[in-house]
């Protein structure tokens, strides 16, 4: 029987999820789901400096309303929260003495001064800085003394002891066959001063225990797999599968970061982005289809997915195509949805929408103008709130005949009902036309001008319909002399 697959994400908790941890999730989620396997959610804490309140909390939110559903991980409803590292220190102790044990790490005890001064050293002299080996070889009898010196453990770390003439070759499957030698890889600390693992340590022992066949991660952890292969060999076990996902870009190529603004995935939500967009966007950051379509929704990215087609070069991240993408859910999906989306927005101008009909047509209006949900409401105001109108329009609407189509439509609409308002009032339009003689702008800009504020805008019978008949008799009733 083949191995089951079993994928993580393993997120740090030092701030909010990003478009790009966005990307790592979506892409070990899509790759489970394919295969019949498990997408874990892990919380990388070891990093007790770096720890950021609200973000475990920012993290669980932001994966929930992307939709993007973990097998096993935190904060599930019914479940103890098992993924927590700084919660299974216990088990990576007990692998940091086996290693110690088998000459595969070693106790270091330099100073933080002494560790700047070596690293000065080798900058001076152009030297690539790393650990220079000074605690390498103590005596066991020498580590002994330090270590019964040592109060509280506080005063040492635990390195890897990697050797020094070792090429490390792996398959990666974005990246091909990958050769990387050993002297350049520095003996990486496995715990701290403080007890915790390194996330190194950390994430390998957790990824052999959870058995994790395939390492979705971003390619900034290429230079670090052979420090996760010496582990795995050193503690007789089999490295699973290593997938490194394109770096990034902004559009001049230079590396997406941090500084280049807040690419959370709340604020992009908050931005008024839909989740589709978001989803879409980032699944071709790195990834795509035999036939380059652009749009997918999530089911259609789970059955269209696979790893062969992740792509090497880095990916542009191109804030036009999240825009236009956008634009487009929000004009196809359906309406009662968008409407529900955009409610927010209205609730927060003091604008009613309880009448529901009549919302609807005005969402089913709006969206068709816009990109992002916030700018609904510059399209819909004027169905909620008396616009000014300027002095021109307002001589517009006094001309004699101006006053008659008012009066004439005021009348007709009056005898109109409700049902099937759009065919009957464009009727309406074409009568008064031909009985008062009057057509073009003469008769469209006054009727515009008391329904929406404006001479130019939607045609009349869609005014009626968004209005309905008894609001836009109230309105030109406002305008007659
Ligand atoms: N905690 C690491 C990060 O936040 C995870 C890297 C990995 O997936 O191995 O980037």
């Amino acid at each position: 029987m083949s191995q089951e697959i079993r994928v993580r994400f393993a997120p740090s908790p030092t701030g909010l999820l990003h478009l790009g941890g966005a990307r790592t999730a979506l892409y070990n989620y899509l790759f489970a789901k394919k295969s019949n396997g498990k997408f874990l959610l892990r919380i990388e804490d070891t990093d007790r400096t770096r720890y950021v309140e609200g973000s475990v909390e920012n993290l669980v939110d932001s994966l929930n309303e992307l939709g993007i559903e973990y097998d096993e991980g935190p904060f599930r409803e019914g479940e103890s929260k098992p993924y927590f590292q700084s919660e299974r220190l216990d088990i990576y102790h007990k692998h940091v003495q086996e290693l110690i044990a088998n000459d595969k790490a070693y106790y270091c005890f330099c100073s933080k001064e002494e560790l700047d001064q070596m690293r000065e050293k080798q900058q001076q002299n152009n030297e690539t800085t790393k650990y220079n080996g000074k605690c390498k070889n103590l005596s066991e009898e020498e580590v002994k003394n330090r270590l019964g010196q040592e109060s509280g453990g506080n005063g040492y770390v635990v390195r890897m002891k990697m050797p020094s003439d070792k090429i490390f070759y792996f398959e990666d499957l974005v990246r091909g066959s990958v050769q990387i030698a050993s002297d350049q890889i520095e003996d990486q600390v496995i715990l701290k001063a403080d007890g915790f693992p390194t996330y190194h340590l950390a994430a390998v022992i957790d990824d052999h225990y959870m058995k994790i066949s395939h390492v979705l991660r971003g390619e900034e952890w290429l230079y670090s797999t052979p420090k996760h292969i010496f582990l795995y060999e050193s503690l007789g076990w089999t490295p699973p599968i290593w997938v490194h996902l394109p770096l990034l870009l902004n559009t001049d190529r230079s590396k997406l970061s941090k500084r280049h603004g807040d690419f959370s995935v709340s604020n992009y939500l908050q931005m008024g982005y839909l989740k589709e967009a978001i989803i879409n966007f980032v699944a071709l950051l790195g990834w795509h289809s035999a036939d380059d379509r652009e749009l997918y929704t999530l089911d259609e990215l789970i059955s269209e997915f696979s790893l062969e087609r992740l792509t090497k070069s880095g990916a542009i991240f191109d804030i036009t195509k999240l825009d236009w993408m956008n634009g487009h859910y929000i004009r196809n999906l359906p309406l009662e949805y968008i409407a529900e989306l955009c409610k927010p927005y209205f609730t927060k101008e003091s604008m009613d929408t309880s009448d529901e009909t009549k919302y609807l047509k005005v969402i089913n209006r709006a969206r068709d103008q816009i990109t992002k949900l916030p700018e609904i409401i510059e399209h819909a105001r004027m169905f909620y709130e008396e616009m000014p109108i300027s002095e021109e329009n307002m001589e517009i609407v006094r001309q004699e005949g101006s006053q008659l189509v008012l009066k004439w439509f005021v009348e007709a609409l009056n005898e109109v009902d409700r049902a099937n308002t759009k065919e009957k009032v464009s009727d309406l339009v074409n009568t008064c036309s031909k009985e008062l003689n009057i057509k073009g702008k003469n008769l469209f800009f006054p009727l515009r001008i008391a329904l929406y504020g404006d001479c130019h805008g939607p045609d009349i019978p869609m005014l009626v319909d968004i209005f309905g008949i008894r609001e836009c008799v109230e309105k030109i009733n406002k305008f007659l002399v």
